[in-house]
């Protein structure tokens, strides 16, 4: 689970990137994030996902659900 915790108003559903986002290899991952989901995607690994994301105040709740889930 990560929070994201200055965005706000429009900028809610927009592009950013989370530095050491990526569960692969801890680099930084760039989100896409609209109201029908987010994207995720990390440009040292390749990594793809569909991190769920969760409207919380001011701020986004991204997790990323792994097949290693125990
Ligand atoms: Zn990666």
């Amino acid at each position: 689970m990560t929070s994201i915790p200055d965005l706000n108003g429009e900028a809610r559903f927009a592009e950013f990137t989370l530095a050491e986002g990526c569960l692969l290899c801890g680099g930084e991952v760039s989100i896409r994030a609209t109201p029908s989901g987010a994207h995720s995607y990390c440009p040292t690994c390749h990594w793809l996902s569909r991190p769920r994301m969760k409207v919380r105040g001011q701020g986004l709740e991204l997790s990323f659900s792994t097949s290693a889930n125990a």
